[in-house]
C-alpha cells in the first residue's frame, strides 16, 4: 500500500469541492465524489462510473479509499452476527449484530485495543493500539446495516458503542462518525437511536453535554464504592467517582436524557445489600435505569456470576427506589460475541 497517498475519506465535501477547484476541474466533481464515498458506498475510483476516466485515475494517483473488509463472519445460534473486521492497515476490530423481534442493533468499535484496564474484560488484554478513523467506524455501521437488509430483511435500528474500546478516548473521530451517521447524506439515522457507553471520564462527559449532543448515554458502573471500583477498574483511581458523579449531573441539568448504567453483579465483590445502597445513592440525582448485565467469563477464575439471589436483591432494592432495573441475557455467547468477549478469538491476526 502506498502510504503517501491520503485517504479520501477523510475530506469533507467542502474539501472535495476545493481540491478539484485546485486541480484546474469543476467543484461539483466534488459532490459527485462526495456521493459515490458516501450514498454509493463506493470501494475503488475504478467504480465511479460517472466521472471521466481521466479523473479517476487522477484521484488514484492522490488518494487512496481505506475501506474495510469483513474477514470472517460468524452466525451464532441465536442469530447474533460476530464480524471481524480487517482495517487498512493489516490491525483488527470486531462489531457485532445483535437482532430482537423487532430491532437490529449494531455494537461497534471505537478503538483497536483499550487502553483502559477493566481487569473483567477481554478486549483490556490486546491493550491499545490506535484509534479508529471516523470513516472505518462509519463502516462498520453500514456493513451491519447490509447484514441486517440481508438476512432479516430489515435496515439497521439502533447503534451502541459497546464494542472494542473506550469511545470518549477517542472522542473526535466518533463525533465525526456519528455526524455521518445521522447526516442524510450518511445513513439519515436519529441519534435518538444511538448510545455511546463509557467507563466514565468525567472531563468528556461535560464536554458531551457542552456540546449537546442529541445521542444517549451508557456508563458502566460496576460499583458505586470507590476501592471496590478502583479494584477491577483501576483507571478509577484517577476518575474518582464522585467527579464523575457531578459530571453525570451536569450532563443531565443540561441534556435532559436519563442515564443508563451498566452493571454486572459478581459473587463476593459486589453481592451485598451495602453495594446496592451505595449504587442508588450515587444515580438518586436523576433518573437513571440499571441494566443489570450477564458476565460472560472470560479466563479461567477470578470473576463468577453472582448467585440469582443477589440480582433479586438489586432488583427489589433498586425498584423501591424509584429506579428502572433490566437484567440483561448475553447474546452470541457461543461466538465470543457477548460483552467484554471481544478480543479476536478464533481469528487470525
Ligand atoms: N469502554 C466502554 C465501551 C465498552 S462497552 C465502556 O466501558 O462502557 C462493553 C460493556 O461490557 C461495558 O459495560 C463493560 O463493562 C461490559 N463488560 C466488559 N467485560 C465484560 C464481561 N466479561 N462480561 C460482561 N460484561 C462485560
Amino acid at each position: 500500500m502506498n502510504n503517501t497517498r491520503r485517504d479520501i475519506r477523510a475530506l469533507s465535501k467542502e474539501e472535495l469541492r476545493t481540491f478539484f477547484e485546485g486541480v484546474g476541474d469543476k467543484a461539483f466533481r466534488g459532490n459527485q465524489v462526495y456521493e459515490w464515498l458516501w450514498q454509493k458506498g463506493a470501494h475503488t475510483f475504478e467504480a465511479m462510473t460517472s466521472l471521466p476516466k481521466a479523473t479517476r485515475e487522477m484521484l488514484a494517483a492522490h488518494f487512496s479509499i481505506n475501506h474495510i473488509k469483513v474477514d470472517v463472519m460468524q452466525r451464532s445460534s441465536d442469530g447474533t452476527i460476530k464480524n471481524a473486521v480487517r482495517l487498512h492497515d493489516g490491525l483488527l476490530v470486531e462489531s457485532v449484530l445483535i437482532p430482537t423481534d423487532t430491532r437490529t442493533t449494531a455494537c461497534v468499535s471505537s478503538q483497536v485495543g483499550c487502553s483502559l484496564n477493566c481487569s473483567f474484560c477481554a478486549t483490556a488484554r490486546l491493550k491499545r493500539m490506535r484509534n479508529l478513523l471516523p470513516d472505518e467506524i462509519f463502516d462498520q455501521v453500514k456493513v451491519i446495516d447490509e447484514q441486517s437488509r440481508t438476512f432479516f430483511g430489515r435496515p439497521l435500528s439502533n447503534i451502541v458503542f459497546m464494542g472494542m474500546g473506550e469511545p470518549l478516548m477517542n472522542y473526535n473521530n466518533v463525533m465525526k462518525a456519528i455526524d455521518k451517521i445521522t447526516s442524510e447524506e450518511g445513513l439519515g439515522m436519529s441519534a435518538k437511536r444511538i448510545t455511546v457507553s463509557t467507563s466514565g471520564i468525567p472531563k468528556l462527559i461535560r464536554k458531551m453535554a457542552d456540546d449537546e449532543v442529541k445521542f444517549k448515554l451508557a456508563v458502566s458502573l460496576h460499583s458505586a464504592i470507590s476501592s471496590v471500583r478502583t479494584g477491577i477498574m483501576p483507571f478509577n483511581e484517577q476518575f474518582p467517582l464522585e467527579e464523575l458523579r457531578e459530571a453525570l449531573a451536569y450532563w443531565y441539568q443540561k441534556t435532559k436524557n436519563r442515564i443508563t448504567y451498566e452493571y454486572v453483579v459478581w459473587k463476593d465483590i459486589n453481592d451485598q445489600k451495602k453495594d446496592v445502597e451505595a449504587l442508588i445513592k450515587f444515580c438518586r440525582f436523576a433518573p437513571s435505569k440499571v441494566n443489570l448485565i450477564e458476565y460472560n467469563p472470560i479466563d479461567d477464575g477470578e470473576f463468577k456470576q453472582a448467585d440469582p439471589k443477589a440480582l433479586e436483591l438489586y432488583q427489589t432494592m433498586l425498584e423501591a427506589a424509584g429506579i428502572t432495573v433490566t437484567i440483561r441475557h448475553s447474546r452470541g455467547k457461543d461466538i465470543d460475541a457477548a460483552c467484554g468477549q471481544l478480543a479476536n478469538k478464533g481469528v487470525n491476526s
